[in-house]
């Protein structure tokens, strides 16, 4: 790295700091802020979709933006403010301005009952509905305040805009590696502040060097902005093969990788090595359907095989979606560390050699090319198992465009050279082409 790691360490704690406090949701102010924010990193495309938009079967929902909400006791005294937590208010809660009493509020609390001092994280995105969340402790405490309570939202729904960015690194190839992150969640620091954070220093690091492979970083609000996203760019993102997706990378627990839906694919296999080159103890997290924007590049018209190298990763800390998922939880070394890891992990990528057959229907005549035996045992060199002319055809048959030759060397249990050189030959016969 060229910057001191010292000084990138400051960095992260100085935009963590400055984008923890802002009130992310799927639309608003401070999600184009947080974008704005961004740009101070790398030259982020900051781009907007309107409400009401048709992507795929989902609609851009209005843009919502808070400016308050509080719930007084009968006496006046403030029992919540959401000045105090973005959390506090179930996010795209709708305006609310009246008086309730204890059975009719306590419907629209929530807490959690395991941990009496955590503000849970909510939403209610689609269905017109609002709520506030609290801790226990700070339920209790206005179940015994005198009622009726004042419970105001002021909150406003328009037709706006959804907010997103990208930024494109040209390589000297034009295929593409897919980088997402999603930010969409208010002052909540390992998700996904640290995925945020990550993915725009990568790209910074990235952004100096000349590169093989061209990079898609993609900042979306999770889901919706997603799938907006593949609607808006289908064409280059049906052609990507591999991504990542960047999310909780700076908790306090272990390391893991969610792998992509092929559990074979070299990404997965890239990153296995990478954690054990630095000696991680880490989790296997197999793909599922449930995750975060994998969901959307997986699906059947994309299936980009997107993973994601992970630390205390979503659904399992206990901090997770709550408001203990704060700036003591994640710090700047931890977000340093998982910049070098996938800093590492991009050099591999970098380091793929994917070829590509010219013609794919049917084999080649490989005997009017020379390229297969007249006669059976010309080939006599023997590597575990294969002839010369088994290699070839096996090249001719795995050379997709999207596997590297160390996925095919390992496959065939043939050393990289060897292939190599008959990856050459091919590329002289006009059969491969280099990608
Ligand atoms: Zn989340």
């Amino acid at each position: 790295m060229e910057m001191k790691e010292s000084e990138i360490k400051k960095e992260f704690t100085h935009y963590l700091e400055k984008l923890f406090p802002l009130n992310r949701s799927l639309t608003g102010k401070d999600n184009i802020k947080s974008l704005r924010i961004l740009k101070e990193i790398i030259p982020l495309n900051i781009k907007k979709i309107r409400s009401g938009s048709k992507v795929y079967d989902w609609t851009i929902p209005k843009e919502w933006n808070i400016s308050d909400a509080y719930i007084l006791d009968k006496n006046g005294e403030v029992l919540i403010s959401h000045k105090n937590n973005n959390l506090h208010v179930v996010g795209y809660s709708k305006p609310m301005n009246s008086f309730l009493n204890w059975p009719e509020l306590k419907k629209k609390l929530f807490y959690l009952e395991e941990n009496k001092k955590a503000i849970p994280y909510r939403t209610s995105y689609y269905n017109n509905d609002w709520g506030f969340s609290l801790s226990k402790n700070e339920y209790d405490k206005i179940k015994r305040s005198p009622g009726p309570y004042k419970v105001v939202i002021d909150s406003e729904f328009k037709n706006g805009v959804l907010t997103y960015g990208d930024f494109l690194i040209r390589g000297n190839s034009k295929r593409e590696i897919l980088i997402s992150t999603y930010f969409c969640h208010p002052s909540m620091a390992n998700d996904n502040l640290s995925g945020l954070l990550v993915s725009a220093f990568l790209a910074r690091e990235l952004k100096k060097k000349k590169t093989k492979w061209s990079y898609r970083f993609v900042f979306v609000p999770e889901t919706i902005g997603a799938v907006a996203y593949c609607k808006l760019n289908e064409k280059k993102m049906k052609k990507i093969d591999a991504g990542l997706v960047i999310t909780t990378v700076g908790g306090q627990g272990k390391y893991g990788y969610k792998q992509s839906w092929d559990k074979d694919h070299q990404i997965n296999i890239e990153i296995e090595k990478i954690l054990k080159k630095y000696n991680e103890d880490f989790i296997i997290y197999p793909f599922s359907i449930r995750g975060s924007d994998e969901r959307q590049y997986s699906s059947q018209g994309f299936k980009i095989n997107t993973a994601s190298i992970t630390k205390d990763k979503y659904f399992n800390y206990k901090e997770y979606h709550t408001s203990l998922d704060n700036l003591s939880f994640v710090t700047g070394s931890n977000l340093l560390k998982s910049l070098k890891l996938y800093n590492s992990l991009l050099k591999k990528i970098e380091g793929w050699e994917i070829y590509e057959v010219k013609m794919k229907n049917c084999e080649y005549m490989l005997s009017k090319r020379k390229l297969y035996p007249k006669l059976g045992g010309s080939y006599k060199e023997m590597n575990n198992g294969h002839t010369t002319s088994d290699i070839i055809q096996w090249l001719l048959h795995l050379s997709d465009g999207k596997k590297n030759l160390d996925f095919i060397s390992s496959k065939l249990g043939v050393k990289k050279n060897k292939i190599k050189k008959i990856c050459k030959l091919l590329v002289n016969k006009n059969l491969l082409k280099e990608i």
